[in-house]
């Protein structure tokens, strides 16, 4: 009889380990169990619906759990990953500075593609479907509608539990802790931050900017993007990664400087130069708004800046301080940290506490920066999980 491998979630990882392991084991019975309605719920809405699907570079250093990522996926640069899903059918092309795209622009195409090769290869799949337990005694997985399943091999990759809205939940960790895992707490990374100072007036600023995270005084990360302000708080790709370095048992503060940016970097003499030919010169760098609240705080008449003032404006705008108040929670975070903890994950991703039980992508206790490091990830542990799995 056919040996049966059970997928438990259909999203990123387990789409395409299910489709490598079955190309390579055309004979094994193949089944992907999905609690959500459709596949791929949370692929479908990654880089606002374009699927940033790997980074531009390999560089495995920025990954939480580096030395982890290095000993597993470190052998597979970004360029197979690449090569490896044009053999899906999807072609990528690179968006400069900025990452992997299929070709398309489209999310959606990818997972339709991908279930595109489950339907020829024969892979079924249940929708709707919670896996709620299992036993490695007796093989059988329970399902929320309490039928029972054997399976031979059972492949975990059921992500993590940011994003409720695309179904990220927490389904199995009280599962996972009573079979002796070390199931780390989820928490929120890839977030919002939400300060304590009153930033309702800034709302929808958009800002080209550096954005300095300092605990206590000390230096703890820096990062130049766009910065965008909410009713309570900051969001934007910069902010996104700054979150991962909060730690929400200390205190930090958050300095803007508007005058450094990606594109570029005026000093204080250029400034001044400006001054010169209009008094105003701060809207051609700043939005109004964000002028009005720095010289409202520096009691700066926004109409009748003196020269002398300058040297107090620069040193204020350079370096716009906001008090981090917490993290957004687990329903805006991108990605969750936490999960199975590394070290009970062997190199093949199978678990080192119980024989033919594999993890692979989010579930796993590593997080990378926006960027398209999460499905690098994600798709990396489904390539090296399928070409290392024998029978
Ligand atoms: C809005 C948004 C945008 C993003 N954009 C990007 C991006 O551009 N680039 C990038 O690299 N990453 C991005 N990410 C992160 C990326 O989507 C995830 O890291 C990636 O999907 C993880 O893949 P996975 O297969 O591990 O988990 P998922 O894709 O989350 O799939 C897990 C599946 O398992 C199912 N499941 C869970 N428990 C059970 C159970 N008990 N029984 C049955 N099914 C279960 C879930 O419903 C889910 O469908 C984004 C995330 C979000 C929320």
């Amino acid at each position: 009889m056919a040996k049966k491998v059970i997928f438990i979630g259909g999203g990123a990882s387990n789409l395409i380990a299910s489709i490598l392991l079955k190309k390579k084991y055309p004979f094994l019975d193949v089944l992907l169990i999905e609690k959500n309605s459709q596949l791929g719920r949370k692929l479908k809405a990654t880089g606002s619906g374009r699927c940033n699907i790997a980074p531009i570079s390999d560089d495995i250093s920025l990954f939480y759990n580096q030395q982890f990522v290095k000993d597993t996926i470190g052998e597979i640069p970004v360029k197979n990953q690449l090569e490896v899903l044009k053999t899906l059918g999807i072609v990528t092309k690179e968006i400069k500075g900025v990452g992997y795209y299929p070709i398309s622009e489209s999310a959606s195409n990818v997972v339709n593609l991908l279930q595109n090769q489950l339907d020829t290869l024969g892979i079924r799949y249940l929708l709707n479907t919670k896996v709620i337990d299992y036993s490695i005694k007796d093989k059988y997985i329970k399902l929320d509608n309490n039928d029972i399943l054997s399976f031979d091999y059972l492949i975990f990759g059921i992500g993590g539990s940011s994003y409720s809205s695309l179904g990220g939940e927490d389904t199995l960790s009280n599962v996972f802790k009573s079979h002796g895992y070390k199931f780390n707490p989820q928490t929120p990374v890839l977030t919002p931050i939400k300060v304590k100072e009153n930033v309702h007036r800034l709302f929808g600023i958009r800002l080209e900017c550096q954005v300095t995270l300092r605990e206590n005084n000390k230096f703890v990360y820096q990062e130049k993007g766009e910065a965008q302000f909410r009713k309570d708080g900051l969001s934007g790709i910069v902010i996104l990664n700054i979150s991962r370095f909060i730690d929400e048992n200390k205190k930090y503060v958050l300095e803007i400087n508007p005058f450094i940016g990606k594109t570029h970097n005026l000093s204080k003499e250029q400034l001044k130069e400006l001054y010169r030919y209009n008094k105003n010169f701060l809207l051609s760098i700043l939005p109004t708004s964000l002028v009005e609240y720095g010289l409202s705080r520096l009691d700066i008449n926004k109409d009748d800046i003196k020269e002398n003032q300058l040297d107090i404006i620069y040193d204020y705008f350079s370096k716009i301080t906001f008090n981090v108040s917490k993290l957004f929670p687990l329903e805006y975070a991108t990605v969750s940290r936490g999960g199975i903890d590394v070290n009970q994950i062997k190199d093949t991703f199978e678990s080192k506490i119980e024989d033919n039980v594999y993890f692979l992508g989010e579930i796993i206790d590593v997080d990378g920066p926006c960027g398209g490091y999460s499905l690098r990830f994600a798709i990396s542990s489904s390539i090296i999980f399928a070409d290392k799995f024998t029978l």
